[in-house]
């Protein structure tokens, strides 16, 4: 099975296991701001991300609770499938 998700330990462009989990601040990169269509105002959201010292590709992931999964179900502009 091709990886495709680095939380799994794995880069999906060079197969190397070097993935490191990295902090950044909530104010600089750290959280994503989405306006959800049946709030008034912007919400934010925490990321992680996940870099392969290897190649240097990365990836980013919302941290997402149930709360977080239902308000973005709530407010996203549609689902695709
Ligand atoms: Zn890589």
């Amino acid at each position: 099975m091709t990886v495709t998700d680095m939380r799994q330990g794995q880069c999906p462009g060079c197969g190397s296991g070097e993935i490191h989990d990295v902090e950044r601040h909530p104010q600089q990169g750290g959280s994503l701001l989405l306006r959800l269509r049946h709030r008034m105002t912007l919400q934010r959201f925490a990321t992680r991300l996940l870099v392969c010292l290897e190649c240097g590709r990365f990836q980013e992931h919302l941290e997402l609770d149930e709360k977080d999964r239902g308000e973005i179900a709530k407010g996203s502009v549609r689902r695709l499938s």
